[in-house]
């Protein structure tokens, strides 16, 4: 783990405050049959770790550390969170210190995903579910640390900054050539930057990977101008029974989908939206002639709570 970080590194703060060249995978064929043209935004070939959506969510909020002198990065998340191994290992780089407040009681066996937090220096704080909702801060950090010195992050990014994080994807490019740009959803942050960037013709559709995840419009368009409330299309039916959940057809999709294409993809949000997006061109939901554009956000390091086999990749 060590060795990837450094080799990214010199990379990663070089870039940091600029826009990564991304690629854009052109699948023109795959869905020739249906008439309709698919190509797919990677984002999670970024950084191995700060991966997807939050190397550009997280962007926001680092520039703002650095401008106000702030010594630490402090957020919130699950065992298996994405957004907590990010955070972790842009502060590394970065040289802040980082601070992860956990949902739950710390297991005698860590998952992956905080071990790998911890080893990059990241110190955890487990606090009960109830504290988690109320996204209270321990008074021992507090004190540690100074109040002033810390960045606060809010859970999984979510915020104006990552919203303009997001927004820095179409720097210096333009994503015209689509009629649809489709992103999974967990915040909604991603989505409301997509919906900032994109032209007045283009669709832009979410795909909650949450179950009843009804509170996420109001969320959404807290994040947009008013004129932007509401121009984007967000679906609730495509969560494989909720958050993290999995069925033996969303793995088959998903290794089917890598042996098409050779794209990986995770199972708690890409899976589920490459999975929909894939449904909904087959029952026509997309005109004929539709370019549709999918982003990739990444997360792949959450297939490693799966058991072995799962995955061809
Ligand atoms: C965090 C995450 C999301 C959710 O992004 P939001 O901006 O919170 O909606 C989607 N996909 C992946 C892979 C993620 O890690």
């Amino acid at each position: 783990l060590a060795a990837k970080i450094n080799k990214f590194a010199a990379r990663f703060i070089m870039e940091f405050l600029s826009a990564p060249v991304i690629r854009v995978q052109s699948l023109k064929n795959l869905y020739q049959p249906q008439g309709v043209e698919v190509a797919v935004l990677r984002l999670d070939e970024v950084h191995p770790l700060v991966s997807g959506n939050k190397w550009f969510k997280l962007q926001g909020y680092i520039k703002q550390a650095r401008e106000e002198h702030k010594t630490a990065l402090l957020t919130f998340g699950g065992a298996f969170s994405n957004h907590i191994l990010a955070t972790a290992a842009a502060a590394k780089e970065l040289g802040l210190q980082a601070i992860g407040v956990i949902r739950g009681e710390r297991s005698q066996q860590l998952s992956t995903t905080l071990t790998d937090a911890e080893s990059l220096g990241m110190q955890l704080h487990f606090i009960t579910r109830e504290a988690y909702k109320h996204k209270e801060i321990p008074g021992s950090i507090l004190l540690q640390y100074g109040e002033h010195n810390l960045q606060i992050v809010n859970e999984g990014g979510y915020g104006l900054l990552g919203r303009m994080g997001i927004e820095t994807i179409a720097a210096n490019r333009s994503f015209q050539d689509y009629t649809h740009i489709i992103t999974a959803v967990g915040t909604g942050t991603t989505l409301a930057g997509l919906v900032c960037i994109k032209t007045q013709q283009q669709e832009v559709i979410g795909l909650s990977a949450l179950k009843n995840a009804w509170s996420l419009t109001a969320e959404i368009n807290s994040l947009l101008p008013a004129a932007l409330h509401d121009q984007y299309t967000l679906l609730h039916d495509h969560h494989f029974g909720g958050y993290a959940k999995s069925t033996p057809a969303l793995f088959q999709f998903m290794n089917n989908w890598y042996s098409k294409t050779a794209i990986p993809l995770d199972f708690v949000y890409t899976g589920k939206a490459f999975f929909a997006v894939d449904h909904l061109i087959r029952s026509s939901y997309f005109a004929k002639g539709s370019r549709i554009l999918i982003v990739h956000t990444g997360g792949l390091q959450g297939n490693r709570s799966l058991p072995k086999d799962t995955l061809i990749f």
